[in-house]
């Protein structure tokens, strides 16, 4: 179902997670006469199917290769998610660098697996350098408002629509020195305006920052009832956390860096600190944030991998009540019923 229809049925003083995975990497297809999915998809599905069971996420985030580079592979997912697993998924689609006929296809094939559910984005921005001069097809798409507007003229109201925002501002390529929320803020007005339902964030770790954020989202009169969903990133090792924090121009607090840094050689105490330092931000928005405007949502980049998002959601209290008594078929989506 909708995302949307799903917050609605959980009342306004809920708490709800989804999980966002990608598509697993082609250096791991075996041979093809070996089997008909590789291992590591193989494994990701197993995965997920057990943190549904486990864990019960509102839904679940398939990520999209910029320029439509795993168009085929994100669907494929997407629909075992949606399809096999029961579970609601949301696709997300870019638009920039990417030919009309790519997103029409992608389209068609998230409403025949039934996916009602569209994160739309951008993309990086095609550099003039390498791609020159736009044909004119693939110029339709500059912005994700393009893609808002797009999917909402052809594909009326069947689809719930997110949008990026970014905490700490995004930071374009082209001019690395506007980092700054009030920079984006009028375009993604304009991205609430052309249709979208709900605004997902860029991964953070400085709270002060993010509640800071939603306060000046909430102060634009378009986005004052439109969920916000703060991205977090269980810190899986040191040197992932300095890369993810970089290519997204996320700031390490100084608190928290000291921590990780007293442990940096240790995985496994990173780790551990890592679930601590995030699910403190889960339980401080909890606390801060207030529940008001609807039920609190927290997303989270799993990079497919389940334990440190499992301890989290099951420290900070995340994981529906579920009946105790349910049929398998139930299990997977318990939020279907409620709907
Ligand atoms: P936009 O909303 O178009 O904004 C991009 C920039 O342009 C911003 O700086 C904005 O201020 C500015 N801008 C917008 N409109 C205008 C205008 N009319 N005039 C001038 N400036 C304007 N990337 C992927 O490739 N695949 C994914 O699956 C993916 N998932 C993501 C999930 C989340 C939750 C987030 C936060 C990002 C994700 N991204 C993904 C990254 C995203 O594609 C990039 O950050 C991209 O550079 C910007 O996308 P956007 O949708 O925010 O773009």
């Amino acid at each position: 179902g909708k995302i949307t229809d799903h917050l609605a049925a959980l009342g306004p003083n809920s708490t709800y997670f989804s999980l966002e995975v990608f598509p697993p990497k082609t250096d791991n297809v075996p041979p093809a006469h070996l089997l008909p999915v590789p291992p590591g998809t193989l494994n990701l599905h197993a995965r997920l199917e057990r943190m549904s069971h486990a864990l019960h996420p509102l839904f679940i985030n398939v990520t999209w290769g910029a320029g439509g580079s795993t168009a085929s592979k994100s669907l494929q997912l997407a629909t075992t998610i949606q399809r096999d697993l029961h579970l609601t998924t949301c696709l997300h689609l870019t638009c920039t660098n990417m030919s009309r006929s790519i997103l029409d296809d992608a389209l068609a094939a998230a409403k025949e697996a039934g996916i009602r559910n569209i994160l739309a984005l951008r993309g990086d921005p095609p550099r003039a350098e390498e791609y020159g001069v736009l044909p004119e097809e693939e110029a339709e798409f500059v912005w994700a408002v393009d893609l808002v507007r797009y999917i909402r003229k052809t594909h009326g109201d069947y689809f719930c629509i997110g949008v990026a925002a970014y905490p700490e501002g995004h930071a374009e390529g082209t001019a690395p020195d506007i980092q700054d929320p009030l920079h984006d803020l009028p375009y993604l007005v304009t991205k609430v305006e052309a249709g979208a339902d709900f605004i997902m964030t860029q991964l953070f770790y400085d709270v002060d920052k993010y509640i800071a954020f939603e306060k000046l989202l909430r102060s634009q009169d378009s986005l004052k009832d439109i969920p916000i969903i703060p991205g977090l990133m269980p810190i899986q090792s040191y040197q992932i956390l300095m890369r993810t924090t970089k290519l997204s121009h996320a700031t390490i607090p100084d608190a928290v860096m000291d921590r990780i840094e007293a442990v940096k050689g240790d995985d496994e105490k990173v780790k551990e600190v890592g679930i601590d330092v995030v699910s403190g931000i889960v339980e401080r928005l909890k606390s801060e944030t207030g529940l008001a405007r609807g039920p609190r949502g927290f997303h989270f980049y799993t990079l497919n991998l389940e334990k440190a998002v499992a301890l989290i959601v099951e420290r900070t209290g995340l994981i529906p009540d579920v009946p105790k008594k349910v049929i398998v078929s139930d299990v997977t989506d318990p939020h279907a019923t409620a709907v």
